[in-house]
């Protein structure tokens, strides 16, 4: 379906170059692959960084780790009958510990299931980003090395949520990772990460969301709220408008997710809008690209700026407004 979007044929369509300005790259292996013969041939590097929307690159980062714990891997995958198996298993029924920045109402990590050299790092239930604090802890649980003896592995999920000081921390750890240990960003996109982590580790891609449904039955009720205000952005009045935007008031953690679901869901919205006037034979805007252009620097602006959530979906509805319209 989007791969039309991502045609380098000349077309009006092609030379918008979606996929490129995404920082996707073509032409590449499927990532599962390329994961399967990591743990295969047992090349595993000390840094990758797991990239794409959605929840499949978080859950194919903790299916490697127990891989690389699996004390038999069957074709790249965690046997599930060995010790360490067992151990790394992640029991659904349970819910997981909440995790907290400070280590006051909870721990600042967890392990996957309850083995001791699978290290699990999210943000706290109350916090706005993944702390310095916590970034330290997994370091100082790294250095004590494996309690099993085999590699040792950290996930950092919605890495995005790392700030700078949290980043560089990190690349102190990246540039003396000690032996035998890997790490796992899974990040919804790269340019969330500093450069320099971005170079020392290996880029694992998946597809973004594509299979996110923005209309009829099977979409989500609050992705329908938004792709209607969208589909109306022409007819409406700048204080309609604004008077949105006052939804995303409040909590800034809170506040800063349900912006960055509107980004998402925006993103996926112009896509389409794209797609259907390229249908049409109609030549996309120039100003649906710049458009697009905005959404990635709103969704910077909210996630390593820190700029206020309700601002930042002033300026996209605003934005999409001019560029619909
Ligand atoms: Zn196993």
């Amino acid at each position: 379906m989007r791969t039309a979007l991502r045609g380098r044929d000349g077309t009006a369509e092609g030379s918008l170059d979606w996929a490129a300005m995404e920082g996707r790259a073509h032409g590449e292996s499927d990532p599962a692959e390329i994961l399967r013969r990591s743990v295969e041939n047992g090349r595993v590097h000390s840094s990758y960084l797991f990239t794409g929307t959605g929840a499949l690159p978080g859950e194919r980062a903790r299916a490697f780790a127990r891989a690389l714990a699996c004390n038999a891997p069957v074709e790249g995958r965690a046997c599930e009958a060995c010790g360490a198996c067992q151990r790394s298993r992640e029991d659904d029924e349970t819910d997981p510990i909440v995790l907290d920045g400070k280590g006051k109402r909870g721990p600042t990590h967890r392990h996957l299931g309850d083995h001791p050299d699978l290290l699990y790092v999210e943000r706290g239930a109350d916090d706005t980003r993944i702390t310095i604090r916590q970034v330290r802890d997994v370091q100082n649980a790294l250095r004590l090395g494996a309690n099993e003896g085999g590699r040792r592995v950290a996930i950092f999920e919605g890495a995005e949520w790392l700030n700078p000081q949290a980043q560089n921390a990190l690349l102190r750890l990246l540039e003396e990772p000690p032996p035998g240990t890997s790490l796992i960003l899974v990040a919804s996109r790269a340019s969330a990460i500093i450069a320099t982590i971005r170079s020392r580790s290996v880029r694992i891609r998946f597809p973004s969301d594509e299979s996110r449904v923005l209309r009829g039955p099977e979409a989500d009720e609050g992705v329908v709220e938004i792709v209607s205000l969208l589909d109306g952005l022409r007819g409406r009045s700048i204080g309609e408008v604004l008077d949105f935007a006052e939804s995303y008031r409040g909590a800034r953690a809170v506040a800063a997710e349900g912006v960055t679901e509107l980004i998402d869901v925006s993103a996926e919205w112009l896509r389409q809008d794209v797609k259907t006037r390229v249908a049409r034979g109609e030549t996309p805007a120039v100003r649906a690209l710049d458009a697009y252009r905005s959404l990635q620097q709103l969704r910077r602006d909210l996630i390593q700026r820190n700029a206020n959530p309700q601002m930042v979906a002033e300026r996209l509805l605003l934005g999409l407004r001019d560029a619909t319209g």
